[in-house]
C-alpha cells in the first residue's frame, strides 16, 4: 500500500494566490484529504502579509500541513547552484547563476546556509505556533552543505529531487511529448542522504502553467505515474504550484480528482508529510542510500 503526499509549492508569496491556496484547500476538503503546503516564511524578504498569516492559519486549523520552503525564495538560488527539472523550465536559470556566480557561490556555507533556515524557523514559529520537520529548497537548487545545516537544526527530512521531469514537456522550448520518463540516478522511494537527511523525491507535477491546454493527456500521465509508483514505493510525493494551478483551476481540480480515484483503485492512501514523519513511516521507507549528487 503506498501513501501519497500531496505537496503544494510557494505559499506566502503573491496576494492573489492567497485564493490559489483558499480554493485548492477546499476542493481537498471535499475529498476528506489534507494537503501539505511548503511556504515562503519572508517572500522576497518581506513579512507575511495578514491575508495570508489568515489563510495559513484557517488550513492548519482546518488539518493540512505546513512545511519550510526557503526563507525568502528571492531568486532560485537561495541554498544551491541550478538543478534540473527547473533548468528546464526556466533555460535562463542556468546561464543567469554563471554570470553571477563569483557573487552567489559564496552564500553555500553551512553557517550562512543554516542562519537563513533558523530565521524561517522562528518565522513558522512566532506567526503561526509552526514547528516545520520538512525543508524544501526553492527551484530543487541544493548543496552539500544545506544537508549539514538542517542536520544541525534537527531537520531530518528533505524533497526536492525529481523522479520525473515529463510535467514540464509542454512548454514551448521544450520536446512537447508527455510520455512518462522516470530518471535513473536517484531511487524511486525515499532514500538516505548526507548527514542522514531522509529524501523523499518527487514524482511528477502536472499542473504547472500551460498545462490546462492538455488537461486529458496530463490526467492520463497522472494515471500511468501512480500506477507505476504504487508498484515501487511505500511512500510517493505529488507537487503542484499555488501558480501553477491558479492557471487554470478547472484542470488542477479535474487532475485532483483523476489522481485521488487512481490512488483509490490501487489501494492507497493519503497523508500530510507531518503525518508521516511524526508516525515514522517516512523514516522506515527509506531502506536505501542516495548517491553522490550535487557538484558543491
Ligand atoms: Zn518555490
Amino acid at each position: 500500500m503506498t501513501t501519497f503526499i500531496w505537496s503544494i509549492d510557494d505559499a506566502g508569496s503573491g496576494e492573489p494566490l492567497v485564493e490559489s491556496m483558499r480554493r485548492t484547500c477546499a476542493h481537498f476538503d471535499t475529498h476528506g484529504l489534507a494537503s501539505t503546503w511548503f511556504t515562503i516564511p519572508k517572500p522576497q524578504g518581506s513579512p507575511l502579509s495578514p491575508a495570508w498569516r489568515d489563510e495559513l492559519a484557517r488550513q492548519i486549523e482546518a488539518g493540512h500541513d505546513l512545511q519550510l520552503h526557503g526563507l525568502t525564495h528571492a531568486d532560485c538560488y537561495e541554498f544551491g547552484p541550478p538543478a534540473w527539472p527547473a533548468t528546464a523550465i526556466q533555460p535562463a536559470m542556468q546561464p543567469t547563476f554563471d554570470e553571477r556566480r563569483a557573487e552567489l557561490m559564496p552564500r553555500y556555507t553551512v553557517e550562512k546556509l543554516q542562519a537563513r533556515i533558523a530565521e524561517g524557523m522562528a518565522i513558522f514559529q512566532e506567526e503561526l505556533g509552526v514547528t516545520p520537520t520538512a525543508f524544501r529548497a526553492p527551484c530543487g537548487a541544493i548543496s552539500k552543505p544545506l544537508f549539514t545545516a538542517l542536520h544541525n537544526l534537527g531537520l531530518r527530512y528533505h524533497s526536492v529531487m525529481y523522479i520525473s521531469g515529463s510535467g514540464y514537456q509542454h512548454l514551448p522550448h521544450n520536446s512537447g511529448s508527455l510520455a512518462q520518463v522516470w530518471v535513473d540516478a536517484i531511487p524511486h522511494r525515499p532514500f538516505v542522504w548526507y548527514e542522514g537527511v531522509i529524501e523523499a523525491p518527487i514524482l511528477n507535477e502536472y499542473t504547472w502553467r500551460g498545462a490546462g491546454a492538455r488537461s486529458a493527456e496530463f490526467i492520463d500521465l497522472a494515471r500511468q505515474d501512480v500506477a507505476r509508483i504504487a508498484a515501487e514505493s511505500p511512500i510517493a510525493v505529488l507537487l503542484m504550484h499555488t501558480h501553477g494551478i491558479a492557471d487554470d483551476y478547472t484542470h488542477a481540480f479535474r487532475l485532483i480528482d483523476a489522481v485521488v480515484e487512481a490512488v483509490a483503485e490501487r489501494g492507497g492512501r493519503f497523508a500530510t508529510f507531518a503525518e508521516v514523519i511524526r508516525s515514522g513511516e517516512l523514516a522506515a521507507a527509506a531502506t536505501v542510500r542516495g548517491p553522490d549528487l550535487p557538484a558543491v
